[in-house]
Parts: structure tokens; sequence; C-alpha cells
């Protein structure tokens, strides 16, 4: 491939700064160039851009890759995607991007896109029309409809679709077809993040911004490897540390990331204790005075509880749990005391954990007893694994109500029964919404027999894969899987349907800042391929859903339509879109919400007036107890009394389901790389994106290499109570006693394309069937393994890559 960054200059750029990098350097260096900022100033921009040949237009979108969500330009040439540059105007990135999204649109390009209907008979899956395949998906639907009711029929969707798909979905599924069994793969990436804002804020809705980054003194990284997940906030955090008057950095992780190398202290804690360390911080800010005391008794409730619980958590006990020093644990906890502005940023360590949102919440607490938030600076970041899990989230497609509603209150759920004109009843809210575990757990015993799997690969990606494909095999489960190739799951679904991707298809999407984005159609989908609002419009009108006069249920056909019917049904609500077109999205930044005609440029950060959605009538959640999962009621919310303060909720550290013995004496921790997006069904199909981390590996400390014979390169196999993975060594900065699997590799492009009989390779293979009490998100960091040398390296280097994490001792 040839690259030009203009039709007239070939070659990668960094442009902005007059800087121009070979294009092999952004996979070399995936940060790029710094560009210095100084504390209140403002971020530079740089425009990174790559493209193959001359372009004939730019059409305006953002990245799906990651929950950043960075602005960029589409180019097109002769109907084709033909590269991307950021948008310098965009207040995310400023003009930035990382290499997957440099390099990830070639995936829509990729020749082996689904762009017929597949349906399956005795010789497997065969092509088939359109109306061949929707109408055996709405066949089966009204027969299980029929003979069973709604609930067995479920819905399994994603973080990466548009608002409009997820609202569609959201409406077809809990309005049209009244089934409970509607989640996303959000339950794996963000169901923590989400859950957390509810326990202490009583709803949903990041509190902070990017640009905190700029304003901040303190940054403080719980169980995330931003340098990877979300590339360009690492960027702009760089740029402050590599500018005058930097932020000191205080880095909770058991792997030497990139931002754990730029720390002033790295807390490389065991895993599965992230209560224990962070009650310690709090016990140490309390003990030593570092509270705002005034801003805990005016905006608050539950400190007294607080306090009793973290004063059993001194360091030196806390550090024999973790296996950290004592020391570094004060000097961390002196930092963040000394902190004026402290942001705080969270993601997968803290939520794929057995105590997730209970760790999650003591992140929440830590700003709230500092009286750290709603100010420039001071704020709290509960990153989102996915580009549009946010999205899933507000439309009500993760197993909550659309618009941060609460199923447990009659108010909310009449509001949207009147808002669709159906029968409250017709909405189902008899139980909690049934998350994704469940989904699956309720397929393998039957009750669920229609599983419809949108844009997700749970073959790959679920705890426990060998389990998933067992029920996914199942005769008696009927399983549509809409996508945009023949994914693992793809290939063992009853119908496959092609979708658009990102660029073939018009919508909204938003970022884990509030950040809203249009994202224009640039080409035509390959084929047959449509947009999934589309697959759904047609799916609803041939199962004929109707509101109550008799009218289609879904009354929009197109994103416009359906944003606009968004902008009613979040109206008044916390992620209120109602001052949002489509029109005022075009040719600027994107904007955040909540987004009114009294705010007609959106809200940079919630919480400035210190005043918290956790009246009884307002709130999404009553909450759970932290600790075990007790969902709590009206009744014992309203006893709790927080009208309008934050919530600060407790809980001791307790064990992980799997902890390290004499047979599995090691703990798996699994996770991504800079250069893939989870089962890497787009990042593979781009070529640099390939080459730079091709196989799977497993990252060894140098101790426990050692201890077990194993050289860099080596083909080890990597065996839990549940499977194995065979992988080369990378002997890493890891921790002892933890060993690294990424979880993007599957089996989709292995050379026999037979594994599991082949080599395994997915790290769900070794993961456990667990989850959070609370958010209900599976536990992927904590599984019990052992680690055996199978063969000498043969010479090839690690495939493992060397710059990021994963970098050799
Ligand atoms: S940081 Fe995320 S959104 Fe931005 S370019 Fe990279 S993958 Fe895309």
């Amino acid at each position: 491939m040839t690259r030009s960054s203009t039709p007239t200059a070939p070659g990668f750029s960094d442009r902005g700064r007059g800087k121009r990098v070979a294009v092999a350097d952004r996979i070399a260096d995936p940060w790029g160039a710094r560009t210095p900022t100084a504390r209140n100033g403002d971020w530079p921009p740089r425009v990174d851009e790559v493209v193959d040949g001359p372009v004939e237009r730019w059409v305006e979108s953002a990245c799906v890759l990651c929950s950043n969500g960075c602005g960029l330009d589409i180019g097109v040439r002769y109907g084709r995607i033909v590269g991307v540059r950021g948008r310098e105007v965009d207040r995310v990135n400023h003009g930035r991007l990382g290499p997957k999204g440099l390099y990830g649109w070639q995936a829509n390009n990729a020749p082996d896109r689904l762009t017929r209907p597949l349906v399956r008979d005795a010789g497997g899956l065969r092509e088939a029309s359109w109306e061949e395949a929707m109408e055996l998906v709405a066949e089966r639907a009204r027969e299980q409809l029929t003979s069973k009711g709604s609930g067995a029929l479920a819905f399994y969707t994603t973080g990466q679709l548009f608002l409009e798909d997820y609202y569609t979905l959201a409406v077809v599924a809990r309005g049209g077809i009244g089934t409970n069994h509607l989640d996303g793969n959000t339950r794996l990436c963000t169901a923590t993040s989400g859950q957390s804002l509810k326990e202490t804020f009583g709803s949903d809705g990041q509190p902070g911004s990017y640009t905190d980054v700029e304003h901040c003194d303190t940054l403080f990284h719980v169980g995330i490897n931003v340098a990877e997940t979300q590339t360009v906030l690492w960027m702009r955090q760089l740029d402050r540390l590599h500018g005058p008057d930097p932020p000191r950095l205080v880095v909770i992780d058991p792997r030497p990331t990139r931002a754990a190398r730029e720390a002033d202290v790295h807390l490389a804690v065991r895993s599965g204790t992230n209560v224990a360390i962070l009650n310690a911080l709090l016990h140490e800010l309390i003990a030593n005075g570092r509270v705002d005391q005034e801003f805990i008794d005016l905006h608050t409730v539950g400190f007294v509880a607080l306090e009793n619980v973290v004063e059993a958590y001194p360091p030196e006990r806390v550090a024999e749990i973790c296996g950290v020093d004592a020391g570094e644990i004060r000097e961390a906890a002196r930092i963040l005391g000394d902190a004026e502005r402290l942001l705080s940023i969270v993601l997968q360590g803290v939520y794929q954990s057995h105590q997730a949102t209970a760790a999650a919440c003591q992140v929440n607490n830590l700003n709230l007893v500092r009286g750290m938030i709603g100010r420039p600076g001071c704020g709290i970041l509960q990153m989102n694994g996915q580009p549009t899990a946010q999205n899933t989230r507000e439309t009500g497609c993760n197993g909550d109500l659309p618009g941060f509603r609460n199923w447990q209150n009659d108010a909310h759920v009449a509001e949207l029964a009147q808002l669709w004109n159906v029968e409250p009843l017709q909405i189902p809210h008899w139980g909690p919404p049934t998350h994704a575990m469940e989904i699956f757990r309720y397929a393998e015993q039957g009750s669920i027999s229609f599983l419809w799997i949108i844009g997700t690969n749970p073959a790959v990606s679920l705890p426990e894969v060998a389990r998933i494909r067992s029920i996914l095999e199942q005769e008696r489960l009927f399983t549509v899987v809409s996508d945009a190739f023949l994914s693992e799951t793809a290939q063992l679904a009853d119908v496959v349907l092609p979708a658009a991707l990102w660029g073939e298809k018009t919508g909204t999407f938003t970022n884990a800042d509030r950040t809203v984005h249009l994202s224009e159609k640039a080409v035509d989908p390959p084929g047959e391929a449509r947009p999934d609002m589309e697959i759904f419009l047609d799916f609803a009108r041939r199962l004929r859903l109707e509101d109550k006069d008799g009218q289609p249920l879904v009354k929009w056909s197109t994103p416009e339509e359906c944003f606009e019917a968004w902008k009613e049904c979040s109206k008044g609500q916390p992620c209120d879109y109602s001052g949002l077109t489509y029109e005022r999205l075009r040719g600027g930044s994107g904007i955040q919400w909540p987004c009114t005609a009294e705010q007609p440029d959106g809200t940079e950060r919630l919480y400035t007036d210190h005043v918290f959605p956790t009246g009884p009538d307002v709130c999404e959640d009553y909450g759970h107890d932290i600790q075990s999962g007790y969902a709590f009621t009206e009744m014992e919310f309203r006893a709790l009394n927080p009208l309008g303060r934050a919530i600060l909720k407790a809980a001791d550290w307790v064990e992980p389901p799997e902890w390290p013995s004499d047979d599995y004496p090691l703990q798996l921790n699994t996770g991504r790389t800079v250069y893939h997006f989870h089962t890497r069904t787009k990042t593979a199909r781009a070529p640099e994106l390939d080459a730079a981390a091709p196989d799977v590996w497993v990252e060894i400390a140098s101790a426990d290499a050692e201890r077990l014979g194993v050289a860099e390169g080596d083909l080890c196999r990597v065996e839990s109570a549940r499977g194995t993975v065979e992988a080369r060594a990378r002997i890493s900065g890891i921790r002892p006693g933890v060993v690294f699997v990424p979880f993007h590799y599957g089996y989709w492009d292995t050379d026999d394309g037979a594994a599991p009989d082949g080599r395994p390779r997915a790290a769900n293979e070794l993961t456990i069937t667990r989850w959070d009490p609370v958010s209900k998100q599976p536990v992927y960091k904590t599984a019990a393994v052992r680690v055996t040398k199978v063969a000498d390296s043969d010479g090839t280097p690690s495939p493992a890559p060397t710059v990021t994490a994963s970098a050799p001792a």
C-alpha cells in the first residue's frame, strides 16, 4: 500500500506542528511526538493522517475502535474508504489518532466481508436472500413467542453499534416483544462503570471531562492501561507529564504499563486485591486528616460507615494482602492527600474483578472525601471499554431502561410506555433486566431458545469459551448473528445477517466523556450488507409489532428520525440530548450531553453544584450492598435519605473465587494490546496492526520464568481448571506470580482454522464463569493457572509487542 497525507504529499504525517514521521513510527511509537502542555494550558493540535493515495472527498465521523471517540474524517476515493485524518477542531483528540484509528479502517475493505445472508441447512451455512433469511428469523421468533412467550427470546448486543441502532433494538425488544433478556457485551467491559456511578451518584453519567487532564495536578490510574486501551487519552496525559508543572501520577496495576513507568508511585498489587489497596489509601487519607470534612458533611452520606470499614486497613496489613511495600502505600496516599485537583481514571483492572463495583466505588469515594468533583481538574473517569458502550447504557440495550430510567420506579416505566404508546405492563419490569451471563445460562438450560447476537463474538470473548461454544452448538437454540465477518460465533449460527460497518451508515455515538459525534455515511456497504437499524426495522415489520392504537411500534425509518425520537426519550433525563441535532453536530467538534435549549453547547462536567441525582424519584437505581450484591428496595433507599447527596459505600476485601493453589500457583490476567481491539475481527484485517501483534503470547516475570525453566520465545502451556492455551513466552516486568495473556486471539485466522482441536489460543479457554455480585461483570483477572514449557524457542521472536506493557524485561 502506498500512502499520502494529501493527494500531493505522499507519506504519513503528524501535521499541525509541521512535523512528518515515517508510517512505521506509529507502530513503533504508538503515541507519536510530544506536544507539551502546561497546567491550565490548551492542548496543542496535531493532525494525524494515513491515506492510501489521493482522496476525492472527506466525510465527517469519529473513530469506533475504543471509548475515547476521537473525531476524524474518512477519506474516500472511487466509492472506497482510503484513509482517515484526525479532526483538529474536535475537543476529544485535537487531531490525534492512535494506531487502531490510523489503520483499522482497512477492515471495511477486507475481501472476506459478509455480503449476503447465510442460513444453515444440512450442508452447513449457505447463501440466501434477505427475504428468505429474515422470514426464517421472524418465523422462528413467532413460533417461540406463541409456544413459550417473550421470555424465550433474547438479544445479546455490543458496544460498537450506533445510538440509532441501539434505540431501535431497545424499542423492538422491550416495547414490542416484551422480553427482559436484552443485554450487551458491554456487560464485559463497562457494566461496572455504569453501576458504580449509579451506586455513588444515583445515576449513570461520567462526572468528569477529558479537559480535566489539562487542569489536574494529580493523576490516579486504577487498573487502566490507558496508553494501550485509550491511546489518545494517554497522549493527552503524556503531554502534561512532559510539560511544565506536570501532574503527579499514582498507578495501581500488576503490569509495568507505560503509565506505570511514568508514575511517581507504581503499586504493582497482586491481582484481586483492589478493594484492600483502595481501603488502605482511604485509611491513610482519613487517619491523616487529608479529607474535606465540610464537603463530606454537606454533600455525602455514609462517611461514618466508610471510616469504620477502612480503619481495619492500615498499610502494613494491606501490604501483606497486596504484596506491595507499606511505605509505597503511604507515599501514594500522601500524593493523593496533597492533591488540589485530582483526576482518577479507572478501567478493566477494576471492572473485571470479583469485587468490581466495590472497588470502583472506593475510587469515587476517594475523590468525594477529598471534595474533588465538579471542578476543573477534579474528576472521575470510570472509563468505558468500547467505543459506543455509553449508548448501549443510555438506550437500554445493556440491562437498564432507556434514558437512565429506573425499572423499579413505576413512574419511570409509565413515561416510557407513554412515549412508545404501549401499556406499561408491556415493558418488562417485574425483575432486574437479565444480564449477559444469565442470558447464556438460560440458553444453556433451554428456557431461552431464540438468541440474536449482534456485532459481538462471545465464542471468543465470554469466559470459559468451551462452555459458550457448547451452548451455541445446541440444536434446540436458534441463533441469529448479525456481523460484518464470519466470526467464530457466526460460524455456529443458524442465520447470519451481513451488517454494514462504521463509514457505511449514518448515525451518532457517544464516547466515555459524554461527547456525541455524528458519523456520516461515506461509502456503500459491500454487497447486500445492511445497517443494523434497518435489519431491526425489517424484523419489527415482519413481527407486526404495534402500539396500542394498532400503529407500527417503531415510527421511524431513517437514522435522523430515530435520533429525533431518542431526543424525546432522553429529554429531562441526565443524558439529555434534546438540544442536539444532526445539523448541530456537523462541521465542528463533538458535543457533550446533557445538551439542552438552556445549555446548547453541552455540559463539560457534571455535578458542578454538588447536587447529585440521588432523590428516590429521579435515581436510576436504588443501589446495592456492594459487598453482597443485595439490591435495596425503594423503602430501604428512602431510609438512607441521600436526597441530592452522593453515597459513600464501603466494603471489606475478600479473596477472589480462585486463589493460587499447589496445582495452579499463578494468577492469570487477561487484557488488551495497543494494536488490537477485542477479538480482532477488524484490527487483524489491517496489515500493520496484524503484523505488530500477530499471535497470542504469555507474559511471565523473570523470577517465575527462571523457576519454570522458561526462556523468551519458548512455547508454553497455560492451564486452568477449565482449559488450556499454548503461547510463546515473553519474559516481561510483570509482577511475579501473575501471568498475562491477551484475549484478542481466537481461531478464525488460524492456519488449520480448526482450533480448539488445534493449538488453543483463546485466553478465555482459561477464565472462570463468575461475576461481580453488583454489576454482574465477569471476572477475567484472577483465574488460577499453571505454566509449563512445551518446547524451546524455535528462534523466532515472541509475538508480543516490545514498546508496550508487554515489553521485554
Ligand atoms: S484512541 Fe481510540 S478512538 Fe482514538 S484513534 Fe485510538 S482507537 Fe480510535
